[in-house]
């Protein structure tokens, strides 16, 4: 698994700014047909 950097710290998975999950999901977020990474979002976000 790639290193993933990631802001979101009030997430129970994130460690020193990085994502400490062993996978992560990674979803279109409303919509079917994504044109940028606005329109993705993590579904293994959880509030820590
Ligand atoms: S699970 Fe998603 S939101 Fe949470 S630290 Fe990992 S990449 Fe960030």
């Amino acid at each position: 698994m790639p290193e993933i950097k990631c802001n979101v710290t009030e997430c129970v998975y994130n460690k020193n700014i990085k994502c400490g999950a062993p996978m992560i999901q990674v979803d279109r977020n409303g919509t079917s047909d994504a044109d940028s990474s606005d329109q993705t979002k993590c579904e293994t976000f959880k509030r820590s």
